[in-house]
């Protein structure tokens, strides 16, 4: 239900020009693909994953001996859950049952980052785990004060320092408060700022280092925030956070605000780092975990 409307912008857009190029070709040919291809390229699937899946469908046309174009969509959608499930296998969170789990969120500014920190202490709450937050972004104007906002929405406590101060020292703090009331989870926020790229990589390690001194083999997750309304703009912030600190999945925003939702194919399959949660809104039940079925179901309906 999430998907269904959570992708719909994606969905009338996609499925129309889908429909559109169905009705005016009728017969499943080169120039036919041709044009699905530019299709799915204009949808922000990327490049690679769509020549993977012209040539999954074509092979498969060919196999069924399909000749009319109104038998394909079926066939579009199996394809495209298939290339999604084969890297879908890690796509759940690593939790630490019985032990303090440390999740690190990285991510530029305006992503969604403090929003999805917000969704997933809920998400934590309502499965009875006790959740602590770490304002970590101390250099953002009005960063820590709207991770208290939702501190205060979802009920759990965030432990803060002044602005400007040293994010490795907030780190220590929300660690040793994690510790001393038992917290199942820590969620911590960082600084977005990319401007300036080489110290905030370096402020990223220095966090992570505490983190890692303090908790065994934490953080056990780290997040990127990527926007999906951002398209192609989402992948590079990719591939340049993964270049400079070890991620272990990405958490996709906004896919209710963009007609580009192909962008969970490329990233998904261009990158070596899983999709675990995508948003689908602004309230706090909006994030859902990433299920490779139920995102196709969600854009074919
Ligand atoms: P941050 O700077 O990365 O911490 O970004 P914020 O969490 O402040 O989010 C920036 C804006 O995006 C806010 O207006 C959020 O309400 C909005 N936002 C975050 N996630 C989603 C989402 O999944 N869907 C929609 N529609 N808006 C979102």
């Amino acid at each position: 239900e999430k998907f269904k409307t959570g992708l719909e912008k994606t969905r009338d857009s996609f499925v129309g020009k889908m429909n559109e190029l169905v009705a005016r070709y009728r017969k499943v040919d080169e120039d036919f693909f041709e044009e699905l291809e530019e299709l799915l390229i204009s949808s922000d699937v990327g490049v690679a994953t769509v020549m993977e899946l012209i040539d999954n469908l074509k092979d498969e046309v060919r196999l069924r001996n399909i000749k009319d174009t109104s038998e394909i969509q079926p066939v579009i959608s199996e394809k495209l859950a298939e290339l999604l499930q084969k890297d879908e296998e890690d796509a759940s969170l690593n939790i630490q049952e019985g032990a303090m789990t440390v999740i690190l969120f990285v991510g530029v500014n305006g992503v969604g980052k403090t929003t999805t920190i917000g969704k997933m202490a809920h998400m934590f709450k309502e499965e009875g785990k006790s959740v602590l937050l770490a304002a970590g972004d101390t250099f953002r104007a009005g960063a820590i004060e709207q991770l208290e906002v939702w501190g205060e929405r979802v009920g759990v406590d965030v432990i803060k320092q002044q602005a400007g101060s040293d994010p490795a020292a907030v780190m220590f703090d929300a660690v040793q408060a994690a510790k001393s009331r038992n917290a199942d989870v820590l969620l911590c926020d960082t600084a977005g700022r990319l401007q300036n790229k080489v110290n905030l990589m370096k402020e990223l390690e220095k966090v992570k280092r505490v983190i890692e001194r303090e908790v065994p083999n934490a953080p056990h997750e780290v997040l990127l925030v990527l926007d999906a309304t951002t398209g192609q703009n989402a992948m590079s912030q990719a591939k340049q956070f993964s270049e400079t600190t070890d991620v272990s999945g990405i958490v996709l925003t906004k896919l209710d605000g963009t007609a580009k939702g192909g962008i969970v194919l490329a990233i998904r399959h261009e990158l070596d780092i899983p999709v675990k949660y995508v948003g689908l809104g602004e309230k706090m039940d909006d994030l859902q975990p990433f299920n490779a079925e139920q995102f196709v179901y969600g854009l074919f309906k």
